[in-house]
């Protein structure tokens, strides 16, 4: 699996923008996996289901149809056939994703298909870029280069209300920064596949960095 390279880190770290600008870089495809686990727990929500209940999950998340679109430029997701790139970064998926994430059969069914996604990128040339929590430790382990991005909290906060506000949502730093902690503790302490970098990840700090400067770094890794 030379041609992926795996992105991991938490949230607010800048990743979903320099994984997109790193695949257009490199002519590759692009995949979000967190994109995948958001619409998941739309179709929870949306059935109404309790999201803190595994069984019921698991067994939503074994009647939808995912469809991801690769393409860095216009990444996607729809979920039967509908487009729900927009509501799933709303507030409610927000909150409920990490639980939904924590069900062993979810991550088993998205695992299992974000590989497929995977396979069918190499099969056309530039490789491909996947972002997500476990794509270097567990999706694809031997990805070519394994990234692990980091940044200070107050920074992650920030990126993340700063999104907030550039998609028309409410933004508020104080909620935003207790939201990004939360979600990162729930995703670093469940049972299957917690969040930690893998032990060869190279780690990426950029609280000091911008956009240019991780997109530099990460082109250096890249060609090394
Ligand atoms: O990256 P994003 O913030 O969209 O991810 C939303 C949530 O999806 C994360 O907080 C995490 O709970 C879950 N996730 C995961 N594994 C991945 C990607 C995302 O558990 N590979």
């Amino acid at each position: 699996l030379r041609g992926v390279v795996a992105l991991d880190g938490p949230s607010g770290t800048g990743k979903s923008t320099v994984a997109r600008g790193l695949a257009t870089a490199l002519g590759a495809s692009y995949l979000d996996t967190g994109a995948m686990y958001r619409a998941v727990t739309l179709a929870v929500l949306r059935a109404g289901t309790d999201p803190g209940d595994a069984a019921a999950v698991a067994s939503v998340s074994e009647s939808l149809r995912l469809e991801m679109s690769t393409e860095p430029e216009r990444p996607g997701v729809s979920l039967d056939g509908e487009d729900v790139d927009r509501e799933i970064r709303g507030a409610e998926v927000t909150g409920a994703v990490s639980a939904v994430s924590a069900v062993a059969r979810v991550r088993e069914l998205l695992v299992a298909e974000q590989r497929r996604l995977i396979d069918e990128a190499l099969a056309s040339p530039g490789g491909v870029v996947v972002e997500g929590r476990d794509i270097g430790g567990v999706v694809a382990p031997e990805a070519g280069l394994k990234v692990y991005l980091t940044a200070s909290a107050h920074t992650r906060a920030l990126r993340r209300s700063a999104q907030d506000s550039a998609d028309g949502r409410v933004s508020d730093v104080d909620r935003t920064r207790d939201d990004v902690q939360r979600r990162d503790t729930i995703d670093s302490q469940r049972a299957v596949s917690p969040l930690r970098r893998a032990d060869d990840a190279v780690e990426v700090d950029t609280t000091e960095l911008d956009v240019p400067g991780v997109l530099a770094r990460l082109r250096e890794l890249v060609t090394e």
